[in-house]
């Protein structure tokens, strides 16, 4: 016997709330997740959409109803998004209700916004009789006059612009309507993100496609139409048109009638991104960005739901837009570690993207500079199809790119953190007014107080991770908040050779401002964008010449073109390098190809500086000669080496908890439930994670590595019935992450 679970109200808010039926014989065929179906519930019959089979079910079989019908083949957009929640479940490791969450955030009930409008109930003639009646009055009521001037010429009014614009009082409006020559209605006022936009659009003018992009939009269009929906990985340089060739995409499928996905990490999401979009395809882009209310976001999905708009562009979240027929999706900067979820399924949306297809008969565009190796790995074995893009083709030469290597400038007496030659080009810069940017690699990494006499590194007493001096003088620490005094001796061995020994941007700043006192500087971190479109503000001063040298963290390095720079310094390149992560090389390597290529947007040209302590590492080197094969082959051999993704994979099991003890209980608990199914895992810890303890919560680990990602989705399968079993250890949590992106 077959069982399925299946929800009758999606609006709600009880989304866990899943009911079970048998599936009756003659039905199974076409009872799987996703599809619509008629079922009994008490004495009605009511819709619902199935969201797992079983051949078992927790019930009484015996006291189950079955499906009355399943009402049509194929997948409403609720359907696919249902069952798109099944296989993030199955797929990531989270509850049913953490997946139905994030597919559906609509789910919650959003009061939506109401406006009134004015519109005529009767025929015109009526309207024109009676605004005769008025006119021939010794005394007009010039307020009602105005109301039946604007009746006849507009079927539907704005309250709002009677009121105001034509300042007719509401008693005039009450009063026809009372006498039946009028209606109000309150209508649903949908948020229009980008309604405050007025578009030049005659302006625009679309650039003749090259040679390459013309190929590559040919050849999409003719395996679209053909029904083949492989995905497609489209590796194109910085600059190279990528963009250009998504448009001509968009464009195709639109004609199709059918709806598109542009997935964009949120913070190259810029305003001269979601314009080009918008010049292009006018009111039927829409945007999701994590500023936005949560209304605001709901208001998105229901006008695409309603056909209102056609083209989403977003973040990942943007990937569940309940669209009636999706036809392509845009994965855009494909490689970016923003695509993978840190909450509750933990997915990546670029393999989730690829699922959401599959249900809807949609094609998949991965598009990157740097494709992730994992991409470039399935693309090179003929499982995506591949699109090659080498050259720039707006014109603008990339920037020549040196090498600095910090261990010889120390050697030569510079202590400072900018090197000579970097030197030498920024006072260049200067004198020639071009701009400059100087990117330091990471914030939290940066400002840390450690001992140059015996190695301590000053740390949060709560979250295990060093903190950071700051301008007030104090130790702040950025996962809690917490702050201590600073007193300028070793809390370990007394030595008073205590200090920063990285900087961070604020340093960088005061560094720039006594070398070049007459520079305009600009900073741009956290703590000055963390207003209210402080980002836009700062990078449009910039963008306006206002300074001459922008500083910045990962911020200014995606996204933005700004055809001024001449010079991109890069400071503390390899600092990425030495993260515990099997991804380092790869981002280290796209974040430093990508910051080079923040120079030389314009047609002057432009030089970018790359200090490092670690000058003959193969991603430097890679960067060097701006290579992406070189970088790819020395990477996929130290992936095949180690058994890293693509071709192994990971499992990590996280156990919080209150109690150190308890979390690692759990941990060895699990670690024997999963040995006991299937003593050839491979399972490591438990082990406190990378942070071991945030805001006063341990944090271990359980690793299990296996070629097989099927093998590993079913030792989580294992490890959670384990973890609800009766006797496993209480007050702990677990979480799951695959092919995790960041140190827990
Ligand atoms: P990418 O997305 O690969 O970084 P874009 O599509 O943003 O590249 O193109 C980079 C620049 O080149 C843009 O300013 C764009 O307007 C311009 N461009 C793109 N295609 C052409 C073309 N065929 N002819 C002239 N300019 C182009
Ligand atoms: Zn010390
Ligand atoms: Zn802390």
């Amino acid at each position: 016997m077959q069982y399925a679970g299946v929800i009758v109200d999606i609006s709600l808010a009880k989304l866990d709330k899943c009911f079970s039926y048998i599936i009756p014989e003659e039905m199974q065929k076409d009872a799987l997740p996703g599809a619509a179906v008629l079922v009994p519930f008490g004495s009605r019959t009511l819709d619902g959409y199935i969201l797992w089979v079983s051949d078992t079910v927790d019930f009484d079989p015996a006291k189950l109803k079955p499906i009355l019908k399943v009402k049509q083949q194929g997948m409403d957009s609720n359907g696919q998004l249902l069952a798109l929640a099944e296989w993030m479940r199955k797929h990531y490791g989270a509850t049913l209700n953490q997946a139905l969450k994030t597919v559906l955030p609509s789910a919650k009930r959003q009061t939506p916004k109401m406006r009134k409008v004015v519109h005529a109930a009767c025929s015109t003639q009526v309207l024109s009789d009676e605004l005769a009646v008025l006119m021939a009055r010794t005394r007009h009521s010039l307020g009602k006059e105005r109301l039946l001037k604007a009746l006849l010429t507009q079927p539907d009014i704005p309250w709002d612009e009677l009121t105001h614009r034509l300042s007719v009082p509401t008693a005039d409006i009450r009063d026809l309507e009372k006498k039946g020559l009028l209606a109000i209605e309150e209508v649903r006022s949908l948020r229009n993100p980008l309604g405050a936009v007025s578009a030049e659009k005659n302006h625009w003018q679309l650039p003749q496609l090259n040679h390459l992009q013309q190929q590559i939009r040919d050849d999409f269009v003719e395996r679209y139409d053909r029904g083949d929906r492989t995905p497609c990985l489209l590796h194109g340089v910085t600059g190279s048109g990528k963009t250009e060739v998504y448009m001509e995409m968009i464009d195709h499928v639109l004609k199709k009638n059918r709806q598109v996905i542009v997935l964009i990490p949120e913070i190259a999401l810029t305003y001269q991104t979601v314009m080009r979009f918008y010049l292009r395809f006018g009111g039927k882009v829409s945007i999701l960005n994590s500023r936005m209310s949560a209304g605001e976001r709901y208001d998105q999905f229901l006008r695409a739901k309603e056909g209102e708009v056609t083209v989403m562009v977003g973040p990942r979240s943007a990937l569940f837009t309940p669209f009636p027929d999706l036809g392509l999706i845009i994965v855009d900067e494909e490689h970016d570690s923003a695509y993978k979820s840190q909450q509750p399924p933990k997915y990546h949306a670029r393999e989730t993207a690829i699922q959401r297809a599959k249900l809807s008969d949609a094609t998949v565009v991965l598009g990157s500079a740097t494709p992730s190796v994992a991409s470039f790995y399935r693309a090179k074995k003929g499982e995506y199809h591949l699109y090659s893009m080498q050259q720039r083709a707006g014109g603008g030469q990339l920037p020549s790119i040196h090498v600095t290597d910090l261990r010889a400038e120390l050697k030569a007496g510079n202590r400072s953190m900018i090197g000579r030659e970097l030197m030498l080009a920024l006072k260049d810069r200067l004198d020639k007014n071009e701009q400059s940017m100087l990117f330091l690699n990471r914030r939290g990494m940066a400002g840390f107080v450690s001992c140059r006499a015996c190695g301590f590194v000053i740390k949060c007493p709560h979250c295990d991770v060093s903190m950071s001096l700051h301008k007030d003088g104090r130790l702040h620490c950025h996962y809690c908040g917490y702050k201590s005094e600073y007193k300028k001796v070793c809390p370990s061995c007394g030595s008073k050779l205590i200090g920063t020994m990285k900087a961070g941007t604020e340093r960088v700043q005061q560094v720039i401002e006594q070398l070049f006192p007459k520079a305009r500087v600009l900073r741009m971190d956290a703590d000055t964008t963390r207003s209210k479109n402080g980002h836009e503000k700062l990078l449009q001063a910039f963008a306006n010449h206002e300074a001459d040298i922008l500083i910045g963290t990962q911020m200014i390095v995606k996204g933005h073109d700004f055809p001024g720079v001449t010079l991109m310094g890069i400071l503390a390149a390899d600092l990425s390098l030495n993260i515990s992560d099997y991804r380092s090389g790869e981002r280290t390597f796209d974040l430093l190809l990508q910051a080079c290529g923040r120079a030389g947007r314009g047609d002057k040209p432009s030089d970018a500086y790359i200090q490092t302590y670690q000058p003959d590492h193969y991603v430097i080197q890679s960067v060097k000669d701006s290579d992406y094969f070189a970088f790819y082959e020395q990477e996929i051999a130290y992936r095949k080496l180690m058994n890293y993704p693509p071709f192994g994979h990971l499992l990590q099991i996280e156990i919080t908890s209150l109690k150190e003890e308890r979390a690692q209980e759990t941990g060895e608990y699990l670690r024997q439930a999963i040995q006991k199914e299937d003593a050839s895992l491979a399972v490591f810890g438990p082990q406190p994670a990378a942070i071991a303890k945030i805001s006063d919560t341990y944090r271990m680990v359980l690793l299990i590595r296996d070629t097989s990602y099927e093998r590993l989705v079913k030792a989580k399968d294992m490890a959670d019935r384990a973890f609800r079993e009766a006797g496993a250890p209480k007050g702990a949590d677990i979480w799951f992450d695959f092919d995790p992106m960041d140190g827990f």
